[in-house]
C-alpha cells in the first residue's frame, strides 16, 4: 500500500518563510535533505512541503495541488477579493501569530488627508487593489485606485497619488518617506490555510494540534521562586495567568514556601520586581518546551 503524504505550501523565502521553517520545525517536523528546489519531504512525518511564492500558496491550497498552506491573511484576503470562484472556498484552520504586520491608508504627514473620507476623488496607490477597493467602497467613498508592484510608499512623492494603502509593521518606512497612517484596513498575521470541504486527515490534525502546542508555548513560562507564607496571596495575584500554583515547603524555613507556576502570559521584568517588592526571592523564569493541554 501506498503511503498517503500530505502537502503543505510553504514561502520559499521571504519574511513568511522563516517563521514556518521555525514552526514546523518546533512541531517536530525534520526535513530531509534533496536538491529539489519546489519540493522538501519530511523524514519523519507522512508530509512534503512545497515551496513557491506567497501569492502562490492559496491556489495551491485551492486547486488540491496541496493539502494545506501557511500564508499572510493580507495575501489571502486580496486574493479573495479579487477573484471570485475556488479561492473562496478556503478558510482559515489555524491562527499563527507571527508575520503580524497591518495594512493600513496613509498620506503625507503635512497634507490634507487625515482620513478615508478624504480620499473621495483621490488616487490611492496599492499592491492590495481588492482589499483598498472593499473598504473604500465600503465606506461610500469612490477613490481612484492606482496598482503598483512594489515601492507603493515613494507614490504620493512621486505625485502618482495622493496617499496609499500598504503593508505596515513598525511603521518607519512610512516615517521616512513622510507618511503618516490614518486607518487601518486589515490586521494581519500568518495563518495556516485548507479548503472548507477537505476530507479530515489524520497527519493535518496532528500537525494542527502540535502547531496549537507550539503558539501556547510561545508566551508560557514556568516560575519558580522563593516566597513569605504570609505573602503567597501577594504573589499569586501578581503572577501572570497562572492557574494553579504548586506550593513546596522549603527545607529549613518555616516561614518561606517554593512556588512553581506556568504563567501563560508574558512574563516581564516589572512582573519579576513587583514579585521582589512582595518579598519573593530566588526567582527563576524558565522556557517551556513543548506543552499539551
Ligand atoms: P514572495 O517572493 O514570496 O512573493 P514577498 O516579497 O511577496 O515574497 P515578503 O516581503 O517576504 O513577501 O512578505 C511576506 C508576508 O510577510 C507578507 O505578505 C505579510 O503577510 C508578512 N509581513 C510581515 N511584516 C511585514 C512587513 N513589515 N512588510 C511586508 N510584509 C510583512
Ligand atoms: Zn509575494
Amino acid at each position: 500500500m501506498t503511503e498517503t503524504r500530505i502537502k503543505i505550501a510553504v514561502q520559499k523565502k521571504g519574511r513568511l518563510a522563516e517563521g514556518s521553517f521555525a514552526l514546523l520545525d518546533k512541531a517536530g517536523v525534520k526535513l530531509a535533505y534533496g536538491k529539489d528546489q519546489l519540493l522538501r519531504r519530511a523524514e519523519n512525518m507522512a508530509l512534503d512541503l512545497m515551496l513557491i511564492r506567497d501569492d502562490d500558496i492559496p491556489s495551491f491550497v485551492a486547486s488540491g495541488a496541496c493539502d494545506y498552506g501557511i500564508v499572510g491573511e493580507n495575501v489571502l484576503y486580496e486574493l479573495q477579493a479579487d477573484r471570485a470562484g475556488r479561492l473562496n472556498d478556503l478558510e482559515v484552520a489555524l491562527e499563527l501569530g507571527f508575520a503580524k504586520c497591518a495594512l493600513k491608508l496613509a498620506a503625507p504627514k503635512d497634507g490634507t488627508i487625515a482620513c478615508a473620507a478624504d480620499l473621495e476623488s483621490k488616487a490611492v496607490a496599492t499592491s492590495y487593489p481588492g482589499l483598498t477597493k472593499a473598504y473604500l467602497s465600503a465606506r461610500g467613498i469612490r477613490a481612484d485606485i492606482i496598482e503598483m508592484g512594489g515601492s507603493v510608499e515613494v507614490a504620493p512623492r512621486m505625485h502618482i497619488a495622493d496617499a496609499i494603502c500598504d503593508l505596515v509593521s513598525t511603521g518607519a518606512t512610512l516615517d521616512a518617506n513622510g507618511l503618516a497612517a490614518f486607518e487601518t484596513v486589515l490586521e494581519s498575521q500568518a495563518v495556516m490555510i485548507k479548503r472548507k470541504d477537505a476530507p479530515k486527515d489524520v497527519i493535518g490534525d496532528i500537525l494542527i494540534e502540535r502547531f496549537k502546542g507550539v503558539i501556547a508555548s510561545r508566551q508560557t513560562k514556568y516560575i519558580l521562586l522563593n516566597a513569605p507564607k504570609d505573602r503567597l496571596d501577594d504573589v499569586r495575584n501578581i503572577l501572570p495567568g497562572a492557574q494553579a500554583p504548586t506550593v513546596a515547603p522549603v527545607v529549613g524555613r518555616d516561614d518561606v514556601v517554593a512556588v512553581h507556576a506556568v504563567c501563560t502570559e508574558a512574563v516581564f521584568w516589572s512582573t519579576l520586581e513587583q514579585l521582589k517588592s512582595v518579598g519573593a526571592q530566588s526567582i527563576l523564569v524558565l522556557p517551556i518546551e513543548k506543552m499539551m493541554a
